[in-house]
C-alpha cells in the first residue's frame, strides 16, 4: 500500500467515524492495533523557538516576546515492537489547535513509517510560549513536531522498557476554593457562583478548595538493551510553575525537568542525546499555589528550577528502582466524539449585550465581564457541535490516556481508579486544545473554568468522554501480553 494511500485513508479514519453513528462513536470502525514483541526504542528533540515578537499567550493580555530565557522544543519518543509503533510528541507550547496537529501528522504519515492515529501530540501547557497558530510560528512549529519524529525514526535500536509512580503532593494545589465573600465569587454574567479559581492567598474569606489532587508522578522510562538511557516521559498533573519575567520566552518548568533528569541520569554526553519528556496530567483546575500562605518574594524562575529539580529527582529515584523489560505489548485506539458545543441561553445573551454595549468609563460588576462576554457572544455564534479526538495507548500494563482539553484532575483520578490495566496516566492537551473540562459536579459550583467560552463543550462532556477511554482501555485489555 502506498504511504499516499495508507495516509488517506486514516485520515477518513480519524474524519468520518463521526458522520456514521448518532451518538457520535461507531466502535466497529475504531482502529485498533494490539502485538507485542522485541522492543525498539527511538528519541529526539527538535527546536521550535517562536521569532521575537510574536505573542505570549499564557497570561491575560498577550505580549511580544522580548527574550529568548530559554529555548522551546518539541520532544519526542517512538516505540517499536515490530508490528506497532508508538510515538509521542510533548511540545513546550500553551495549547495547540487540532489543524496544526492535523498538519504535522500528515506530514509524519508522509515521511515515516509512523501511523498517523498512532502519534499522540501534546502541549506541555507552558505559559510563556506564544500563540501557536500565526503565520509566522506555524511553520516553525509544524517543521519542529516532524523533524523530531523523523530524527526519533532514525535513532530506533533494541530497547528495554519500564514504568512506576511516585508521589509528591507538596507540588499541587487545588485552585478552586470556596469562599465565605459573595462579591469574590461574582461571575462575569451578573450572578454568583460558589466557587471561586485563584483566591487571593492567605486570604480570611477562605473556607476550603473545591477539588482533590492528584500527587503521582507517573514515569515511562526506556534504555538501550546494554542499559543507556533513551528516555523519560514523565508526568504530573500540575498547570505549570510560571514567576517569569513579562515578555520571556520559556518552557516553563518543563524544560528544566529535560535538563535535570538528563544530568541526574548522568547521560549528557549519550548518543544518540537521551531526551526527557515531562507531559502534563490532569490539572485543569490544579496549580503550584499554596492558597493557605501568604506569597513569598522568590526571585523569577527560582521555583521553576525548585519544583522541576524535585521531580527529576523523584523520577531518578523511580528509575533506579524500575524492572526493564526487553518484551512489551504495544497497543492504539482512537476515536472521534461530537460534543455538543454550549450556548448562552436568551437571559444571559441580553445581558452579555448590555455589558458589550456600556461605555468604557460605566461601572463593571465583574472586572472582565468585558472578555468572557465577547466569549460567550463567539460561543453563540460559533458551530453547534465539534467533534474532539480522544486516544488510548497501551504499553504492557500501562495504559495512557490522551484528552484534547485542560482535564479536570477529578477525571484522571476517575479514569485512574476504573482503569482495566495495573498502572493508567492521562495526558492533556493533546492532539488538540478545546479548552477546560470540568466535571458536572464542577460546574454546579461554577467558577472561571465553568464560564462560557473558557469551557465549550455539554456539561456532560467529561462523563461521555470518560465512557470512551474506558472502553478503549478495556478493548486494548482483550489483547493478551506477550511473554
Ligand atoms: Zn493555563
Amino acid at each position: 500500500m502506498t504511504t499516499r494511500f495508507r495516509l488517506i485513508q486514516v485520515a477518513c479514519v480519524w474524519v468520518v467515524l463521526i458522520a456514521h453513528s448518532p451518538s457520535g462513536v461507531n466502535a466497529n470502525e475504531v482502529v485498533a492495533r494490539t502485538s507485542g514483541g522485541d522492543l525498539r526504542a527511538g528519541a529526539a528533540v527538535a527546536d521550535i523557538t517562536p521569532p521575537l515578537g510574536e505573542l505570549v499567550v499564557g497570561g491575560f493580555e498577550p505580549f511580544p516576546a522580548a527574550v529568548i530565557h530559554d529555548k522551546l522544543h518539541a520532544r519526542c519518543l517512538v516505540l517499536d515492537d515490530g508490528r506497532t509503533q508508538l510515538g509521542f510528541v510533548i511540545c513546550d507550547s500553551v495549547g495547540i489547535p487540532r489543524e496544526i496537529f492535523d498538519e504535522a501528522r500528515e506530514e509524519i504519515a508522509e515521511q515515516t513509517t509512523l501511523l498517523p492515529q498512532n502519534v499522540l501530540m501534546a502541549a506541555t501547557h507552558t505559559h510563556s510560549a506564544t500563540r501557536a497558530n500565526t503565520e509566522k510560528y506555524r511553520p516553525v512549529l509544524v517543521r519542529g513536531i516532524v523533524e523530531s519524529v523523523r530524527l526519533a525514526m532514525a535513532n530506533l535500536e533494541p530497547a528495554k522498557i519500564g514504568w512506576s509512580g511516585i508521589d509528591e503532593p507538596s507540588q499541587v494545589f487545588n485552585r478552586r476554593w470556596y469562599v465565605s465573600d459573595p462579591d469574590l465569587r461574582r461571575n462575569p454574567y451578573g450572578g454568583v457562583d460558589q466557587v471561586r479559581m485563584n483566591p487571593v492567598r492567605n486570604h480570611p474569606s477562605l473556607v476550603k478548595p473545591a477539588g482533590p489532587i492528584d500527587p503521582e508522578i507517573s514515569v515511562l522510562s526506556v534504555q538501550s538493551s546494554d542499559g543507556r538511557p533513551i528516555a523519560v516521559l514523565a508526568n504530573y498533573s500540575l498547570h505549570y510553575v510560571g514567576n517569569v519575567n513579562k515578555g520571556d520566552v520559556s518552557a516553563d518548568y518543563f524544560g528544566v525537568f529535560a535538563e535535570r533528569i538528563a544530568e541526574l541520569l548522568d547521560t549528557k554526553s549519550a548518543n544518540p542525546p537521551f531526551v526527557g519528556l515531562l507531559t502534563n496530567g490532569t490539572s485543569g483546575d490544579i496549580n503550584n499555589v499554596n492558597f493557605r500562605e501568604p506569597r513569598s518574594s522568590e526571585e523569577r524562575y527560582e521555583k521553576i528550577n525548585l519544583v522541576a529539580d524535585l521531580v527529576a529527582n523523584h523520577v531518578k529515584e523511580a528509575c533506579d528502582n524500575i524492572e526493564y523489560n526487553e518484551r512489551v505489548t504495544l497497543g492504539s485506539q482512537h476515536r472521534e466524539l461530537t460534543l455538543k458545543r454550549r450556548k448562552p441561553d436568551a437571559t444571559t445573551r441580553n445581558y452579555i449585550a448590555e455589558v458589550l454595549a456600556k461605555s468604557d468609563d460605566s461601572p463593571t460588576y465583574h472586572a472582565q465581564e468585558r472578555y468572557h462576554g465577547a466569549a460567550a457572544q463567539r460561543q453563540f455564534e460559533g458551530p453547534d457541535e465539534v467533534a474532539v479526538p480522544l486516544q488510548a495507548f497501551r504499553i504492557g500494563n500501562l495504559a495512557i490516556a490522551a484528552l484534547p482539553f485542560e482535564v479536570f484532575v477529578e477525571i484522571g483520578l476517575e479514569l485512574k481508579e476504573k482503569t482495566p490495566f495495573a498502572d493508567t496516566f492521562t495526558i492533556e492537551l493533546a492532539n488538540s486544545s478545546e479548552g477546560y473540562l470540568p466535571t458536572p459536579a464542577q460546574h454546579e459550583l461554577g467558577g472561571y473554568e465553568t464560564w462560557l467560552g473558557t469551557n465549550r463543550v455539554q456539561k456532560d462532556a467529561s462523563v461521555l468522554i470518560v465512557e470512551q477511554v474506558l472502553d478503549m482501555f478495556n478493548q486494548l485489555a482483550k489483547e493478551p501480553a506477550v511473554k
